[in-house]
């Protein structure tokens, strides 16, 4: 819905025909760079020392030899993995530039290793397949393209407009279709039993009578979902899926991640920003149900419509799809 409303006004203004990637694979790290940042400030993340840490470090590896056939992980300088500490927030992100997020409150829900393979594969092939690059290049119109780079690296604010952007940002039906396909055939080559996608989004689709976890806003788990992540792996691999593995091929086990986690313990890097405001970035970005308001926000600080003013901190900041005020 929303890349449909800014392609309306943006359409006019996109350079058109002009073959390759607007977007760098250099300026697509500097983007993830950027977001990484704008994250940090905005969620906890566990240490990289803690074994929980470590884990996702030794979980990711696997993932980059296979997403290789899809694109090559150089482009994006290999991938990074950050575990985000919130206990209460069951969501998956993947940045441009290879930058992969899991939160702890998804490696709870998870019942086994192999659906949060089937996730972080989907969030990987997000990367491979360019959508979260192709996004912006669609939403923007050519000058504010070019606005947000200063040579390859970012311009000042574009990083906290661009993680704006994402937050808001809901990919397509087409591109939710490819990532499930990409995505499953990546967790098969990791090693893992490929059923882990379609059997995590049908524990969503229990949740979702409620207030759902914040993956199903951005992912809707439908049975058609489902049955079609099914089909494709019973085409495609047979019963050599079942035989690959729902256990974590990493020393740590689900199980010992999953009470390391609950234990009070997990060696935490705190965010930088105080807690009231990242409420309020939270409500702005990953909950559901404010992608309307996000949308009008969007479009008024001139992502849309062909606005001729270059993307700047002020008019997102007062949108509130970023740091600002979330509207009522
Ligand atoms: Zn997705």
């Amino acid at each position: 819905m929303i890349r449909k409303l800014i392609y309306l006004g943006a359409a006019l203004f996109l350079l058109e025909g002009c073959g390759g990637a607007l977007i760098s694979n250099k300026q697509e790290r500097s983007i993830g760079r950027g977001v990484h940042a704008e994250l940090k400030s905005e969620y906890a993340l566990v240490s990289p020392k803690d074994p929980v840490g470590k884990w996702a470090k030794a979980f990711i590896r696997p993932f980059q030899k296979a997403s290789e056939r899809f694109r090559s992980s150089r482009e994006i300088g290999g991938y990074k993995i950050a575990v985000i500490a919130d206990d209460t927030l069951v969501n998956a992100f993947a940045a441009p530039g290879g930058y992969t997020y899991l939160s702890t409150g998804l490696i709870l829900k998870s019942k086994s290793c192999a659906e949060i393979a089937g996730v972080m594969g989907h969030e990987l092939a997000h990367v491979t397949q360019r959508h979260g690059a192709k996004s912006i290049e669609k939403a923007l119109a050519g000058q504010q393209l070019i606005g947000l780079f200063f040579d390859e690296g970012l311009a000042a604010n574009s990083a906290e407009i661009i993680w704006g952007f994402l937050q808001a940002t809901t990919f397509s039906r087409e591109d939710e279709t490819e990532a499930d396909t990409v995505g499953l055939k990546v967790s098969y080559h990791a090693g893992y039993n490929p059923y882990g996608l379609a059997n995590f989004f049908k524990s969503l689709l229990k949740d979702s009578g409620g207030d759902g976890p914040e993956f199903l806003s951005s992912h809707p788990a439908t049975s058609k979902r489902v049955r079609s992540v099914r089909s494709q792996i019973k085409r495609l691999y047979g019963k050599k899926a079942s035989k690959k593995s729902s256990e974590c091929l990493t020393k740590m086990k689900l199980k010992d991640l999953k009470a390391r986690i609950r234990s009070g313990k997990m060696k935490v890097i705190a965010k930088t920003k105080s807690t009231q405001s990242s409420k309020k970035a939270t409500a702005a970005g990953w909950s559901k149900g404010s992608a309307k308001k996000k949308k009008s926000s969007a479009t008024k600080a001139g992502w849309g419509k062909g606005a001729t003013k270059k993307p700047s901190k002020s008019p997102a900041t007062k949108s509130g799809w970023s740091k600002g005020k979330e509207t009522p």
